[in-house]
């Protein structure tokens, strides 16, 4: 019979080491924009201490890294269980925050700052564990991924895939620690971001019958995504799991044009595609994409040599899925003593890259609620920290 994940610290100590540890990770501003380096190179530092080596994975610029490292019997490249999450935190621009936000306050009840609750609360309790963690007395191995830039569409991740392939057969599964309220979640949407780009000629509008026009030729595109998603309504796919069943387009911002009397220029529309599992957002993303950048593209160069379509995609998170009766799922829900059913929740994480991708077994289970996340004075009960790291400890590794 294994017990839990044998650390040096008792429960009231490790707790307090989490709590300091949080509050280093809150004071670094990590806003996707910026790089991330300083909390990495802390982290790096912090697992070295403890006798973990941390391996680094830059982006292009050399300003961002992700950061893999594995604690224990880690013999043949074995990675064990993983626990993954992203070091990068929304914006607090326009935000009325009611203190510093990069500075943390413990209250009786509630840890505040950004990133409390998405997700440096989570990371915060598996480097208190990983820190403190007695390596001889592990039986599996313990890894920590950590990624970039999640927030604007998993770039990060999506670095790692490779990696992670290597893994197969060498990994038992990953846990990704997004607010969950520690419920184990099997599935989300995928969601991309697309944005499309209309040019032709400005003249005065007495001509406006000779030439093309980017602001109707866009609202042929905005009309096909209207009849699209009443098919996604009436036809599906469904999948009974959400609560909205079926994919959809938002058209999310739309510009263009100067005045009624001149023809306008330019056009450009952004959507967003939300799909559910098995509904690829490339093949919804495809359709616009091929009406724009043909019909539509052909009827303004008939009237313009100059006139010209683009598709830009602008973000990818893949949906995520995972069989509720996989073993793995199975293996947390039974640690973590859970006793709902594995839920679905209406946000994106990088657990549709870990598993549709990576082929690593994936949940997404973490301390907080994704209410309490991305919002002024953004927080995480101390109550869910306390479960959190209970629950990791809990894991059958030792
Ligand atoms: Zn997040």
């Amino acid at each position: 019979m294994s017990s839990g994940i044998p650390v040096r610290l008792s429960g009231k100590d490790l707790y307090a080491h989490m709590l300091a540890i949080l509050e280093r990770l809150v004071g670094i501003d990590t806003t996707s924009h910026r790089s991330n380096l300083e909390l990495i190179h802390y982290v790096q530092d912090l697992l070295s201490g403890n006798g973990i080596t941390s391996h680094l994975h830059w982006n292009e610029e050399h300003t961002k890294a992700n950061l893999v490292a594995t604690a224990g019997p880690a013999a043949d490249g074995d990675r064990g269980i993983v626990w993954s999450g992203h070091t990068d935190v929304v914006p607090v621009e326009g935000q009325a925050w009611s203190a510093d936000p990069f500075a943390l306050r413990v209250t009786d009840t509630v840890a505040i700052g950004r990133g409390t609750a998405d997700m440096k609360g989570f990371i915060a309790c598996c480097l208190a564990i990983l820190t403190q963690v007695e390596h001889e007395r592990l039986t599996t191995p313990l890894t920590l991924m950590l990624t970039y830039e999640e927030e604007i569409g998993c770039v990060g991740a999506r670095r790692l895939v490779e990696e992670m392939r290597t893994w197969e057969g060498k990994v038992k599964g990953c846990i990704v620690g997004e607010p969950t309220g520690l419920r184990v979640v099997v599935g989300h949407k995928g969601k991309q971001n697309h944005r499309l780009t209309f040019d032709g000629e400005p003249k005065h509008a007495a001509l406006a019958p000779l030439m093309p026009n980017p602001i109707a030729a866009a609202a042929a595109v905005i009309g096909r995504a209207t009849a699209l998603n009443e098919t996604f309504r009436t036809t599906g796919p469904h999948d009974e799991r959400f609560d909205i069943s079926h994919s959809w387009i938002n058209i999310g911002r739309i510009e263009g044009g100067v005045k009624p009397n001149i023809v306008p220029q330019h056009c450009s529309v952004e959507y967003e595609v939300r799909s559910v599992p098995g509904h690829d957002c490339d093949s919804i993303a495809s359709e616009l994409t091929r009406l724009a950048t043909g019909e539509v593209q052909e009827d303004m160069r008939a009237k313009s040599g100059l006139a010209e379509v683009r598709a830009e995609r602008l973000s990818d998170t893949p949906s995520f899925s995972i069989d509720p009766a996989h073993e793995f799922v199975a293996f947390v829900q039974k640690a973590f003593g859970a006793a709902d059913e594995p839920q679905f929740v209406p946000f994106g994480t990088e657990a549709g890259l870990i598993w549709g991708h990576g082929r690593i077994p994936a949940v997404v289970c973490g301390p907080g609620f994704i209410t309490e996340a991305h919002v002024a004075d953004e927080f995480v009960s101390l109550d869910q920290l306390q479960q959190c790291l209970d629950h990791l400890r809990s894991l059958p590794l030792g």
